[in-house]
């Protein structure tokens, strides 16, 4: 981690251009600078313990005490040197989310966290509970800029990127609530449940957020802490040409899904704006490199729209589309919004599109719909700009 890369103000973390001047104290900036500890990998950490002049083996040990025994309290890490312990103390705090909200789905499956950001701005984070297993859905960006027009976030627009900090505070919380402890100092252990599954599908377009995601991925799938295997975090991507050969030439060991929603590049593009900049056979060209180089099968996103993309025409356009590809198609009926007027297609219809899809080869799931009464499903994330 590059930490010229990270600037602070006050108190409140602020990720700057890498080129842009430090802040001194004749800027009139305050001199006590803070970092965003969720901000660093381990890698990171121990680097900036060794720039302070102390042996990495403190800066692991802090490391275990936050991510694998869920402690944020300084008081609480008496393994810690005090020296070590109070430099630290002072030039790192953990992150700046606030639970300004927190809503409970009907059938109680689903859980949705409305965090404020240091700055004010707002993002959601969902838990979700599925049988033998509990999901996170964490955003990257507050807003997005990619405007797919079923999607309440795309609706709101693109207000900004998230750190890799603020992505793993969303992480750190769930898997607190998730321990069963509070929002602050030592959780209890009584339930022993941990967070195993993430989804980077929240709020936001996270190749368009390339570097913190991906910082992110690393801090999460790191064996001495959270220790969330690749095979367990999933990106969400609209089509974001360029984000997805970067990743399949650094060859993340995440799975990918990639939203499709249209067969055609006409039919694509109604629903995606973001097709007119990268359209379907630039994008599939991509998607076959990514498949071909890693090997691996790649997840296809279809909202079933109601009359929209839920004909048998365009089942058929899709199985010609993905036949003989590395794929898995997951069909999710759309999620209200306030800003589309679309309505989702029924169950029968998603079958008969299901065993189409069959037909070609291509195996497909129908997602199991949470948190729609408390709008925590696909596409239904939003708060206001401010
Ligand atoms: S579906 Fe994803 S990429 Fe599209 S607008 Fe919504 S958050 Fe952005």
């Amino acid at each position: 981690m590059r930490l010229e890369g990270l600037r602070e103000k006050g108190n409140a973390s602020i990720v700057a251009p890498t080129d842009a001047p430090c802040p001194t104290a004749a800027d009139g900036f305050a001199v006590t600078v803070t970092f965003d500890f969720h901000d660093f990998t381990r890698a990171g950490l121990l680097q900036l313990a060794a720039q302070w002049g102390f042996p990495g083996m403190h800066a692991a040990r802090l490391w275990t005490y936050v991510y694998l025994e869920g402690t944020r309290d300084w008081r609480a890490m008496s393994e810690l040197p005090v020296r070590f312990r109070t430099k630290a103390e002072s030039a790192l705090h953990f992150g700046g989310l606030t639970i300004t909200s927190e809503t409970h789905s009907h059938d109680g499956f689903t859980r949705k966290y409305l965090l404020a950001l240091t700055d004010g701005r707002k993002i959601e984070t969902v838990l979700m509970r599925f049988t033998g297993r509990v999901t996170a859905c964490l955003s990257s960006q507050a807003g997005c800029a990619m405007g797919c027009v079923f999607c309440a976030t795309g609706q709101m627009g693109f207000v900004r990127n998230l750190t890799a900090g603020e992505i793993i505070a969303q992480a750190m919380h769930v898997d607190r609530v998730l321990r069963g402890g509070g929002s602050s100092g030592r959780m209890r252990h009584a339930r022993r449940e941990r967070l195993r599954n993430i989804v980077l599908m929240g709020m936001g377009e996270p190749l368009h957020n390339y570097d913190a995601v991906l910082q992110a991925v690393d801090i999460l799938r790191d064996s001495a802490g959270l220790a969330i295997g690749g095979r367990r975090i999933t990106l969400s991507t609209v089509g974001v040409v360029p984000g997805i050969i970067r990743l399949a030439d650094e060859a993340r060991p995440v799975h990918l899904a990639v939203s499709l929603h249209g067969a055609t590049q006409a039919e694509r593009v109604t629903l995606v704006p973001v097709a007119k900049q990268w359209p379907l056979d630039e994008l599939m060209a991509a998607c076959r490199y990514y498949s071909t180089k890693l090997d691996r099968r790649i997840f296809y996103e279809w909202t079933l729209i109601a009359g929209k993309n839920d004909t048998p025409e365009q089942a058929h356009a899709v199985g010609r589309l993905l036949r003989g590809q590395p794929a898995q198609v997951n069909l999710i009926p759309l999620n209200p919004t306030a800003g589309y007027e679309g309505a989702p297609a029924g169950r029968d219809v998603a079958r008969r599109f299901q065993q189409i899809l069959a037909d070609y080869g291509l195996p497909s799931t129908v997602r199991q719909r949470r948190g729609i009464d408390i709008a925590a499903g696909c596409g239904q994330l939003v708060t206001t700009r401010r």
